[in-house]
């Protein structure tokens, strides 16, 4: 396809509802070369047309640019410690169906079984897979999580028959297929499968969608199960050599007595979760310190009120070492960071504004709740599966 028809694919994705006016200015094209790529991306089956609703405005009447009945989709999957949920999303962002289930440890069986469902449903629609995790993704895409015990899990198993970042032009029109496709006749290629972070998908999808999207140099802070982020530097999401950058919670923050489970000592990430705050409240660490963090912080009483405090001052104090050190100017709070900042938001400026150095002082980078919320890493998801599919397409 054209990169022209690509760009233009993207601004509709990027701007649902947008007129064919104004995709053709956001492109710098005529209204003839609108018009006349539109058509192309119509036979396609890639993009429709659909009125637009009056403005009160005098001129011609314009068309909105919206999905096309039977065009592309993808899924946006998020896999958590506790449960898991597959939303089957469409050009533009908007979800036509979602499907999810809590699970014991185990959701892979679970999830490629609801893939395979979805895919039948849907049929050669769904054209990628976009997958949200709770740990470090390697190139493979083999999943690492050791705080849910998972281990080197070979994530293309969820989708067996996805053609993995295959280039349209490696694959053959006619032929043996470029790489071995389980009962390729069901399957549509090519096919694009993603897995990432969920604290890096959620930054993505901040940069995106969200808060961040007019920012710089945006970082973004997530608290579950241990803290991580992401830095997106110009819309680009810094990944690291191996994947596996934003390991924020394991630098040396915290308290040099305690012990990480990752080896470290004085790890950030073990001076503000549940684990944290269990340990100012004088009790042992929680076996669900998401559920019990979420708990501590909805509490009114003293005790509670002043762990949260310190635990939000402990969060501020790392920031500010982050901002010194990335030149962000704006931060964005995922999960129990932005629970924190509702909670205490005294306590987490004030440790924030005492450790940015004096030149960034008189204009703090604005810290702010996630706009996307809890949607933030499968809004990622969807995301990353879009960016990779475009190029492909149709
Ligand atoms: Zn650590």
């Amino acid at each position: 396809m054209t990169t022209r028809s690509t760009e233009l694919l993207r601004v509709a994705h990027q701007h649902p509802g947008v007129t064919r006016a104004d995709a053709a200015r956001r492109l710098g094209i005529g209204t003839g070369a609108a018009t006349e790529l539109v058509a192309r991306l119509s036979q396609a089956a890639l993009l429709a047309e659909a009125p637009a609703t009056p403005s009160g405005a005098r001129g011609r009447p314009t068309t909105v640019l919206v999905p096309h009945p039977s065009g592309p989709l993808v899924l946006a999957a998020e896999i958590t410690h506790e449960a898991w949920r597959i939303d089957v999303v469409e050009l533009g962002g908007h979800t036509l169906t979602t499907v999810a289930s809590p699970h014991a440890g185990t959701p892979w069986p679970e999830v490629t079984a609801a893939v395979a469902q979805i895919l039948h449903t849907y049929g050669g629609r769904v054209r990628g897979m976009g997958v949200s995790v709770p740990g470090t993704v390697a190139p493979a895409l083999r999943l690492d999580a050791s705080t849910a015990g998972w281990h080197d899990v070979d994530l293309t198993t969820l989708w067996p028959g996805a053609l993995t970042r295959v280039p349209a032009a490696a694959v053959p029109s006619s032929g043996a297929p470029a790489l071995s496709v389980a009962d390729a006749s069901t399957w549509p290629t090519p096919t694009v499968f993603v897995a990432g972070n969920d604290a890096s998908f959620a930054a993505a999808a901040e940069s995106a969608r969200g808060a961040a999207t007019d920012a710089a140099v945006a970082l973004h802070i997530r608290i579950e199960s241990g803290l991580g982020g992401a830095i997106v530097d110009q819309g680009h999401l810094l990944l690291g050599a191996t994947g596996a950058s934003g390991e924020f919670g394991h630098m040396p923050f915290g308290d040099p007595a305690i012990l990480c489970p990752c080896g470290a000592r004085g790890c950030w990430g073990t001076a503000v979760d549940g684990t944290a705050l269990a340990r100012f409240l004088g009790q042992p660490p929680p076996p669900d310190p998401v559920t019990y963090a979420r708990r501590v912080i909805a509490s009114p009483g003293p005790h509670e009120r002043a762990a949260v405090g310190a635990v939000a001052a402990a969060l501020g104090r790392g920031i500010a070492g982050l901002v010194n050190g990335v030149d962000a100017d704006l931060v964005t709070l995922g999960s129990i960071a932005a629970d924190l900042l509702a909670a205490a938001p005294a306590e987490l400026h004030t440790s924030y504004r005492s450790g940015l150095m004096a030149i960034r002082r008189a204009s703090p980078p604005p810290l702010v709740a996630a706009a996307l919320g809890s949607d933030g890493p499968i809004a990622g998801a969807a995301e990353k599966a879009w960016s990779a599919l475009f190029p492909q397409l149709p």
